[in-house]
């Protein structure tokens, strides 16, 4: 094949092939610079003449089977305004070691496979993916859209053990992730609402969110309009810790044939039921027969399920009230303490009957995110965690 038909193909400007190598299995094409043609990586001026150069390997896009590198002279140029610069090619970026076209096709890669894998993939090392991948994401989320937020849900999520948090700000209505920022205060989530600013704050008609203050002072002082609403993802989850709460108290106060029903039934008190097996169901009512406290909570929490089904405002307040007192009849103190903080926050969970935020879509989101945490891992970015998961929500 003629150099003039590889340069064709090649199809890079400003370059023809002068000679290609073959070493083990990669090929090395060796170019030669158009004349006279030198970009300011500083200023983008075209300047006529170089200052000094060196010969500089680029990764491109593999030929066949073979791992490819382009072989050129990169220059300094001397600019009338910045001085002795690098030259800027149109192909690669200033200091990157890859076209422009392989790192996008990396980080293409890098959008279904975990890092590790599309190193080993292309033979480079990790940190190199790594940080073509962070690129890309980072000038791909530059220039977020708030225009259109009319329904959100903030949720927290520990990225590092050691209470370390991150708050994740959802867009409803496109499953989208809007915004990440780093701790779960309330200053965090301030940071968001001057980020959307006053105008776009505006637009929100609700935010689905935990039952937790800092937040809420947050929504109130940035949002007044926007309702809050107590979705059941978060409430039952709040529920199923207290459930644990009880079981470890009842085990340590039970006979010994009480601890053995009590013992490992963790999973089964908080996995919904139709995702039992048959051997676990059994064991399941085996405790419940056992222990009275343990059995009320459970089939409370069935009951409160409920409440996410009540269809008018009138319904869900009537509905609370009839669950609290059933939950203060039973003189748990846990239950109590409870129902009093549903009452306290009776008002977020009263206007899911308007806003009915759904809450499998939350459920999915977090899980998700928790993929994406575990692919992530190992890496200590967390930068590049937070890019990640915008990513993970296109
Ligand atoms: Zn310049």
């Amino acid at each position: 094949m003629s150099n003039d038909i590889i340069t064709e193909l090649l199809n890079l400007p400003q370059v023809s092939v002068s000679n290609i190598d073959i070493v083990g299995n990669t090929t090395i094409i060796y170019l030669t610079r158009e004349n006279g043609k030198f970009v300011c990586s500083c200023c983008r001026q075209t300047v006529g003449q170089g200052y000094d150069s060196r010969t500089q390997y680029i990764r491109d896009l593999s030929c066949f089977k073979y791992n490819t590198y382009l072989c050129l002279d990169k220059f300094r140029i001397y600019c009338p305004c910045c001085g002795v610069k690098v030259e800027e090619l149109k192909f690669a970026r200033v200091f990157s070691h890859c076209t422009i076209r392989f790192e996008d096709y990396i980080a293409k890669l890098c959008s279904i496979l975990p890092v590790s894998q599309v190193a080993e993939l292309t033979s480079l090392d990790w940190k190199t993916v790594k940080e073509i991948d962070k690129r890309y994401l980072t000038e791909k989320f530059s220039c977020p859209d708030y225009s259109c937020l009319e329904l959100l849900a903030i949720d927290e999520i520990s990225y590092k053990s050691g209470h370390k948090y991150l708050t994740v700000v959802l867009d409803l209505r496109q499953t989208k992730v809007v915004w990440v920022g780093q701790g779960r205060r309330g200053e965090t989530l301030d940071k968001f609402f001057c980020e959307i600013g006053e105008g776009n704050a505006k637009n929100i008609c609700a935010i689905a969110t935990d039952m937790w203050d800092p937040y809420i002072a947050s929504i109130r002082q940035y949002a007044p309009q926007a309702k809050v609403v107590f979705d059941k993802f978060h409430v039952i989850a709040e529920y199923n810790r207290m459930i644990d709460r009880i079981r470890n108290e009842e085990y340590s106060i039970a006979s010994k044939s009480g601890k053995k029903a009590i013992k490992g039934s963790r999973y089964l008190l908080l996995t919904n039921k139709e995702n039992l097996g048959q051997s676990q169901k059994e064991r399941l009512r085996e405790l419940l027969d056992v222990n009275k406290i343990i059995s009320t909570a459970y089939i409370l929490k069935d009951e409160l399920k409920m409440l996410w089904q009540c269809g008018s405002k009138e319904e869900a307040d009537s509905f609370l009230i009839d669950w609290v007192g059933k939950a203060i009849a039973s003189s748990n103190k846990d239950l109590c303490k409870f129902s009093k903080k549903l009452m306290r926050y009776s008002y977020g969970l009263i206007n899911h009957a308007m806003y009915p935020i759904n809450s499998a879509k939350l459920e999915g989101v977090n899980n998700k995110i928790k993929v994406i945490k575990r692919r992530s891992y190992g890496f200590h970015d967390l930068t590049y965690f937070i890019l990640k998961i915008k990513q993970g929500f296109p």
